[in-house]
């Protein structure tokens, strides 16, 4: 029988075979008794393979659509798993808008095993093409991108990554296996940070890389082993568990942000919205807008005074939480980005992000209405949302 993700996510194939539990026990051991000697038990040492690791990568293999999964101990640890699978004078194409962890990896630790990295604007197939050189051999997008949330062409770096020979990865953190499959599309790895959407709680760090080529898990689970970047027994037991949730936290955020970007185009306050649900493109390689848009003020000398009268928000970084997150890239991810270039790159300081979360949307918006106004000093009474708050 072949079940929908939503069923995926919830039915556990284990129940009644390996133990009665709604949920699986959670297996808090380092090693494992050896019966036989030699007799190559399952599972020996934690590090190397258990139980509850197992199972959450058997689920995120099956919601990427994959064969093989394999949990980190952070988005940043899979995204190094992969990268490590090249080797001394390997070259590598990333975006120029790539995750700040990805581009510190690559260029403060990476490069002094000599792989090479060219950062470009991925946005435009034809500078992906121009960019492979005769020791490519990755080609590594994230799509949509953070802030500014550009779009990348999957099908189409997937089919150039398939002309010269490449492997293409794609960072699907913002999409969820739920919005975009890139395996689907033509990609040879999906990474996560699981600490995101995956997770949803805000509580645990976690990463995944799920691919359905052999030689590439075998790779991956080398490094997993090797580099000891697994992700530990309770972690995974914690995640599996709030995966099962991933399809109705995903779908409320995806319908609360599509209004809260309604809103948001119509406000006087604000210069510029990002949405991935107003690209054509990102419409036809996901399901929808995903969940986390951003937003400029017109006016950047109000970022302050707005954050102040905003009451429902998290400020903070990350994203994919059951709470709305605010984040402010020129003074968290992008704080280390020197001005001049944070400007030139568009990252203002009257730049938001807005990861949306499950609150009822109409207070989110009337929580944003109210910080707008008083922040541009417009007249205003404060609407439900501090009485809810303080009743
Ligand atoms: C957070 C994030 C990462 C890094 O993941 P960690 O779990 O923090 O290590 C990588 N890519 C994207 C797009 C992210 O948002």
């Amino acid at each position: 029988m072949s079940l929908s993700r939503e069923t995926e996510v919830i039915f556990d194939a284990h129940r009644g075979i390996d133990y009665d539990s709604a949920n699986p026990p959670l297996y808090d051991s380092s090693t494992f008794h050896q019966k036989v000697l030699g007799g190559g038990a399952q599972y020996d040492y934690a590090r190397s393979g258990n139980p509850n690791r197992a199972l959450l990568e058997e689920k995120l293999a099956k919601l990427e659509g994959g064969q093989y999964a394999f949990a980190y101990a952070s988005g940043i640890a899979a995204i190094s798993a992969v990268l490590l699978t090249l080797k001394a004078g390997d070259h590598v194409i990333l975006p120029d808008d790539v995750y700040g962890g990805t581009f510190r990896l690559t260029e403060q630790i990476l490069t002094r095993f000599n792989i090479e990295f060219s950062t470009i604007d991925t946005t435009h197939l034809n500078e992906i093409e121009h960019a492979i050189q005769d020791n490519t051999k990755l080609i590594y997008i994230e799509t949509p991108s953070n802030p500014l949330f550009k779009i990348t062409d999957i099908r189409g770096a997937a089919d150039i990554a398939k002309k010269h020979h490449l492997t293409l990865a794609v960072d699907n953190t913002f999409m969820t296996p739920l919005g975009q499959s890139p395996l689907t599309l033509g990609a040879d790895i999906v990474v996560h940070s699981a600490t995101k959407f995956l997770s949803g709680h805000s509580d645990i760090i976690a990463g995944a890389a799920i691919t359905n080529n052999k030689v590439i898990a075998d790779a991956l689970y080398l490094l997993q082993n090797g580099t000891g970047t697994a992700l530990s027994a309770q972690d995974s037991w914690t995640l599996a568990k709030h995966l099962k949730t991933l399809p109705v936290r995903f779908n409320q955020s995806v319908e609360n942000t599509k209004q809260i970007y309604d809103f948001l185009a119509q406000c006087d306050e604000i210069a510029e919205v990002y949405y991935p649900g107003n690209s054509e493109l990102h419409l036809s390689q996901s399901s929808h807008g995903g969940a986390v848009l951003g937003f400029r003020l017109k006016d950047e000398t109000k970022a302050q005074a707005f954050v102040d009268a905003l009451s429902l928000p998290l400020v903070s970084v990350s994203l994919g939480g059951v709470e709305t997150i605010l984040s402010h890239p020129a003074t968290m991810s992008h704080a280390a980005v020197p001005k001049e270039v944070r400007d030139a790159r568009n990252i203002t300081f009257g730049l938001f992000r807005l990861s949306v979360g499950l609150e009822a949307a109409d207070e989110l918006i009337s929580d944003l209405n109210y910080a707008f106004k008083e922040a541009f000093n417009e007249s205003t009474t404060r609407q439900t949302t501090t009485q809810h708050i303080s009743s």
